[in-house]
């Protein structure tokens, strides 16, 4: 009975992706207005494999997508080796960084491990569709937007965790078998 129901009601994208309606906010970086120890207090404050970069908190416009794992190396060795990174550094992920106060630390520049084109689907796209573009992409995740407005992400285990839903059975069981 209740397969039959998924398949009058399509499940969409926005059915799938996180944060659920009850979840805290996804957690984004923006491209000009964090410092050093935001970045580092958004990597040690989550476990996200990933954070997409947006224009601004108010805009939630997509820019990017950067793996934590990139954006920690490239904050440790920076502070390791570049003259005057400090916590207080301005970080920049756009193309162009305007000239800073003499007074104030140098900017860090991660424009260069950032993903420049994440893949992004509607918050309207069937769920058939994106389980097939994972596929044949062989996507690690996907972010969710409307109106060019970034909602939310996808990752292959969320894709997994639904399908194994949708088969009616533990998702845990699927997941690690
Ligand atoms: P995985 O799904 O493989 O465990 P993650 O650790 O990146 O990968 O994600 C864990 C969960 O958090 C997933 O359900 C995913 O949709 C969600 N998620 C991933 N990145 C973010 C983010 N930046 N902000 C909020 N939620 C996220």
């Amino acid at each position: 009975l209740e397969a039959k129901d998924e398949f009058r009601h399509k499940t969409l994208a926005m059915d799938v992706m996180r944060p659920r309606r009850s979840d805290p906010p996804l957690s984004v970086l923006t491209q000009d207005s964090m410092t050093v120890e935001d970045v580092e207090a958004l990597i040690a404050e989550t476990s996200y494999s990933g954070f997409p970069v947006v224009v601004s908190q108010e805009s939630q416009r997509l820019v990017g997508f950067v793996l934590r794992r990139d954006l920690t190396i490239s904050i440790e060795n920076a502070r390791r080796r570049q003259d005057g990174i400090v916590s207080t550094s301005r970080v920049f992920f756009t193309e162009y960084t305007p000239p800073q106060a003499p007074s104030s630390p140098a900017p860090l520049k991660l424009r260069s491990v950032m993903d420049l084109s994440p893949f992004t689907v509607t918050d309207h796209t069937p769920m058939e569709i994106v389980v097939d573009i994972f596929r044949k992409l062989g996507l690690r995740q996907c972010l969710v937007t409307h109106n060019g407005r970034l909602l939310g992400i996808i990752t292959k285990k969320d894709i997994l965790k639904h399908m194994a839903q949708m088969a009616n059975r533990d998702p845990d069981s699927i997941l690690f078998n």
